[in-house]
Order: C-alpha cells, then sequence, then structure tokens
C-alpha cells in the first residue's frame, strides 16, 4: 500500500462530505484489508497527518474534523466541523470552488453568536478576536485539546473573562484579520498527491510572515 494513497483517501473524504471514511469503505477504495488500512491509519498518525481517537477511529485531519470543537463551516453543498478557529478559516482556501463559507461560533466567554463569510480573497470584517490558548512547542501534546481552545471571542474582555472563569492563562490574541492570513496558506497542499509538511525553520519563517512574534510561537 502506499500511505500517500490512503492519506488522500481520508482527506478527499472529509473535504467532499464532510465526514471521515469507513474503515471498511477505505478498504474497498484502496483494495486493502481492513488490517493494512487500520496499520496505514495508525503510521499516518503517527506522522500527524491525522489524530486518530482511543478506539483508532480519525477524529481529525487537519483542518478537517470528525468531532465539532465550538465551529460550524457551511457551505455550497456541504457542512463541515470547523475544527479550531485557524482550521474553519482555513477551510475556504483549501476548498477554492466554495467561493465564501458561512463559519460560525459562539464566544466561549459570553455565548454571543458570531458568523462571518470567509472566502480566500480578503479577511472577513469584524473586531472580534481570535485566542490561542496552548503554545506551538505543546500544541500536539493534545491536539484536539490545543484545537478545542483556539477559539474566537468578543473582544479582548471576553477572552479575559474566560480565563478567569476557567483558570487559565492568557495565550495568544489576534484579531481576524492576522487568523485570516495564519490560516490561508498554512495548510497548502494538503488536498494533493506528494504533500510535504514544512521543516521547522520554514514553518517559522510562515509564522512571521503573517505577522505572528514571540515565545508563544517559538520566535
Ligand atoms: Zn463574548
Ligand atoms: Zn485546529
Amino acid at each position: 500500500m502506499h500511505l500517500e494513497d490512503l492519506r488522500l483517501a481520508v482527506y478527499r473524504s472529509f473535504a467532499c462530505t464532510g465526514r471521515p471514511p469507513k474503515v471498511d469503505d477505505l478498504a474497498e477504495q484502496l483494495t486493502l484489508d481492513v488490517a493494512a488500512v487500520r496499520a496505514g491509519l495508525i503510521e499516518l498518525a503517527g506522522a500527524r497527518h491525522l489524530v486518530l481517537d482511543q478506539a483508532d477511529q480519525i477524529v481529525m485531519a487537519h483542518p478537517f474534523s470528525a468531532v465539532p470543537l465550538g465551529f460550524a463551516v457551511m457551505g455550497r453543498q456541504t457542512l463541515w466541523w470547523g475544527g479550531c478557529a485557524w482550521d474553519s478559516f482555513a477551510l475556504p482556501h483549501l476548498l477554492p470552488d466554495e467561493g465564501e463559507v458561512l463559519v460560525s461560533t459562539r464566544c466561549p466567554a459570553c455565548s454571543r453568536p458570531h458568523a462571518w463569510n470567509v472566502g480566500n480573497k480578503r479577511p472577513p470584517d469584524g473586531e472580534q478576536v481570535a485566542h490561542f490558548l496552548v503554545p506551538v512547542t505543546h500544541m500536539w501534546d493534545d491536539v484536539v485539546h490545543t484545537c478545542r481552545h483556539q477559539r474566537l471571542f468578543c473582544t479582548v474582555d471576553c477572552v479575559d473573562s474566560w480565563c478567569r472563569e476557567s483558570g487559565s492563562r492568557r495565550g495568544y490574541v489576534m484579531d481576524l484579520r492576522t487568523l485570516w492570513r495564519f490560516a490561508s496558506h498554512w495548510y497548502d497542499g494538503r488536498l494533493d498527491r506528494g504533500y510535504v509538511r514544512r521543516e521547522p525553520e520554514a514553518a517559522k519563517e510562515y509564522l512571521r510572515s503573517v505577522g505572528l512574534s514571540g515565545p508563544f510561537w517559538g520566535l
């Protein structure tokens, strides 16, 4: 089996249907036995191409998510769980045929609903802020927890009130324009054959280029 075929099958299922594929369907599609598919998924998870739960079910293939993490993203025919704020804003860049998608969420502090039309041409309007709780060096310690805490808030006051209530230290706050730039090319190539992850130095360069700085980002 070519692992890249399996990776692409997972990503394409998420992209086209909003859901991860079933192991049986992958086996049939790739003419493999189920055990080979399961072993391949574990290998892909080891390389951080996807995230499995304790039962080895697919939970995420960034920026796609099989579970709700605070966001819904509505395309023309497809509804996705948006992953985190970063992942939700990335979807229209990865899926340019969608045009603008509707990204919706609630402020974690006050439950106020927020929604934006997000496309790949310009950042959406809005004074809301994104808050990232987990610094970059720990993002993969528990990446589902990390994504669950990359959220959009009404204001910095709402971020601070959520931090007080949850006993968390404030992480990194950015405006919508920065979030949109950050999301715009991070996931480039994930739906294409031969995708290769950025080397650490290239990742840092990308973070700098979109206006992020400081120890939170390892910069
Ligand atoms: Zn709020
Ligand atoms: Zn995420």
